[in-house]
């Protein structure tokens, strides 16, 4: 589908002179092509414009490697440069869920994958961390998503909060926070609303949810395949809310993953997990590497 960037640079190299070190000219003909490659994989435009210009800078001047060619070199160079960008600060996928029970407020838009993402990092906390998680839906408007919740929830054999019709999310989140201390759980996970899009009354109803619990981390859902989008999301959402961290959904999906690399740079949040398909495993540690290479393609 897409031309890998390491054939379309040896073209590009083959057409220059071979000299003793990676001339500007050489790397400025080089790097439009990354241009281009990082535009395909989504990245956005002035991300894409920033990143190359930090590359260029970095990679003119720099001795030619005799082992491999100026083109591998400068794949190299993106590669590397690209992983400092996408890895954050800690251990991917770590999360502050010390002094139990520690709230997880779970957020996003609807349809973004939300719900299962709950219940996978549920069951993750639980298989390898042998942490006991309590789950809650807040998602008052939607019977069918608080049903669904409770549904995987038996499936992964991990509790979640008894629906009581009638009850506000923030009444909910209370509940949530008694049962999570008297019961013993380690780990309280809180599911709210998505909306078609960002409005006023869902940011108002979370930011009640966040006051109530203060959550130890606030992880923002989003649907990877949505590029753009997701990183405007992001910015709303962490303006309002503060969020920990990021799990890119539907990574699976035939996407290059530039929205990981605009989330980063854009919004400065670490991406925790991946969503890797709609099964309960399918949820994994970010893997800076791993995006670096489908980025580059
Ligand atoms: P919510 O509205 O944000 O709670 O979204 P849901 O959790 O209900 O997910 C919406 C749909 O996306 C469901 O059919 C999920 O099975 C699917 N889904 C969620 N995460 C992933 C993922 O990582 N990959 C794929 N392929 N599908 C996913």
């Amino acid at each position: 589908m897409f031309e890998n960037l390491s054939e379309r640079l040896s073209g590009v190299f083959d057409r220059l002179t071979k000299q003793g070190a990676l001339s500007e000219d050489d790397v400025k003909t080089a790097l439009r092509e990354v241009r281009v490659a990082l535009l395909e994989a989504d990245v956005s435009l002035p991300v894409a414009r920033d990143f190359v210009k930090a590359v260029q800078e970095q990679a003119t001047g720099q001795a030619v490697t005799k082992s491999i060619t100026p083109g591998q070199q400068v794949v190299k160079i993106v590669h590397d440069a690209l992983i400092d960008v996408l890895k954050g600060e800690g251990e991917p996928g770590a999360l502050k869920i010390d002094n139990p029970p520690a709230p997880i407020l779970m957020v996003g838009l609807q349809g973004g994958g939300k719900t299962t993402t709950t219940a996978k990092l549920a069951k993750r906390l639980k298989e390898r961390e042998g942490k006991r998680v309590l789950m809650a839906s807040l998602d008052v408007n939607r019977p069918a998503a608080m049903e669904q919740l409770a549904i995987l929830g038996q499936q992964i054999g991990v509790d979640t909060l008894p629906i009581v019709k009638g009850e506000d999310p923030v009444a909910i989140t209370k509940r949530a926070k008694t049962q999570a201390g008297l019961g013993g759980y380690d780990v309280y996970m809180l599911d709210t609303a998505g909306r078609l899009s960002i409005d006023e009354e869902l940011m108002q109803q979370v930011e009640a949810v966040r006051d109530v619990v203060t959550p130890r981390e606030t992880l923002l859902v989003v649907d990877g395949l949505t590029g753009q989008d997701a990183v405007h999301t992001a910015e709303n959402f962490d303006e309002r809310i503060g969020i920990s961290g990021v799990v890119l959904t539907r990574m699976d999906g035939d996407g290059r993953g530039g929205a990981a690399l605009s989330m980063r740079a854009v919004t400065g949040k670490p991406i925790k997990f991946v969503g890797l398909g709609e099964k309960m495993d399918a949820l994994e540690t970010f893997e800076p590497e791993r995006i670096a290479g489908r980025i580059l393609g």
